[in-house]
């Protein structure tokens, strides 16, 4: 055992004969952030609407009361602040950062509030981006939070990796289209999640069909993705299918994004959020 032992191995790095338990990395809350639970919104690819259900569900929080927060953990495509209208300076010194506040009063952090120049991309290897994306966590005072919805990087790769590892993640929300459903990648973003032993809350299905204005009949222009198969094999067990309207990319791009009302997706932020708070409303 070495003489600088402190004992406590989930904070040590070394290799050690005596090591009695794995490495931890979760990164600590800072001193002026009670964050009470974190869901995170993954997706296998980038693309398909997994931005859009994280401000969705965290609007939906917020309408219920919850005190809500989003962190922006789509480092190289930050589209958080832009759908919520908010364009503000984030203010801080030199030991914290305060994270701005939407119009519905949702607290958001995101890269694309601290770059000079928001529409420059962000050309960093993945060890920076995981490192910006601790430093969201642990450097900015969140302050009282019931809920903090992360928008996950996409993918399976080595960021999403260490953000799963790092932030307290409660449960994650899977979100998909009907083409990626016929293939493996949702399929490899439910099992990822399963590594790092964090259940998966629900699964959301979006662009799930086109509602015709004129008749109202549903139209499934990518094909039926069969999320209930899907879902029953993963042993998941709340399913939400959004459909494709322009009304809805017309609002993210005013920056209203807070403003879109989908009943399907109301509920089941009830049911998620009831799951992540063990059955009860807080
Ligand atoms: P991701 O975070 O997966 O990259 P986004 O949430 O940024 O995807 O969505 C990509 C684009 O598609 C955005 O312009 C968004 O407004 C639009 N979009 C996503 N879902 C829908 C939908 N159901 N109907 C209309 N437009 C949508």
């Amino acid at each position: 055992m070495s003489e600088n032992c402190s004992g406590n191995c989930e904070s040590c790095g070394k290799t050690c004969g005596d090591r009695s338990a794995p490495q931890s990395f979760l990164a600590p809350q800072n001193p002026k952030s009670n964050v009470r639970k974190v869901i995170a919104v993954a997706s296998g690819k980038g693309g398909v609407g997994k931005s859009l259900v994280a401000t969705l569900l965290a609007a939906a929080f917020a309408r219920a009361g919850k005190k809500t927060a989003i962190l922006d953990a789509d480092i190289t495509g930050p589209s958080i602040p832009a759908s919520l209208g908010i364009d503000q300076e984030i203010q801080g010194t030199e030991h914290e950062l305060v994270p701005a506040t939407s119009r519905g009063g949702i607290k958001v952090m995101s890269l694309n509030l601290l770059l000079e120049d928001p529409a420059s991309p962000v050309v960093w290897r993945g060890p920076v981006i995981a490192g910006v994306v601790k430093q969201f966590w642990s450097d900015v005072a969140w302050g009282d939070v019931d809920v903090m919805v992360v928008d996950m990087p996409p993918g399976t790769g080595d960021v999403p990796l260490t953000v799963f590892q790092s932030l307290h993640v409660d449960g994650a929300v899977i979100v998909t289209t009907p083409q990626q459903l016929v293939g493996q990648i949702v399929g490899k973003a439910v099992k990822m999640a399963g590594m790092m032993d964090i259940p998966v809350l629900g699964i959301v299905e979006n662009m799930a069909y086109f509602k015709c204005p004129n008749c109202g009949a549903e139209h499934s222009i990518y094909g039926k993705g069969g999320t209930d198969d899907f879902a029953q094999r993963h042993g998941i067990d709340e399913v939400c299918r959004i459909p494709i309207d322009p009304a809805v990319s017309a609002a993210v791009d005013a920056g209203r994004a807070e403003e879109i009302r989908i009943a399907a997706m109301d509920d089941f932020a009830r049911r998620i959020l009831d799951k992540v708070q063990g059955g009860g409303a807080a």
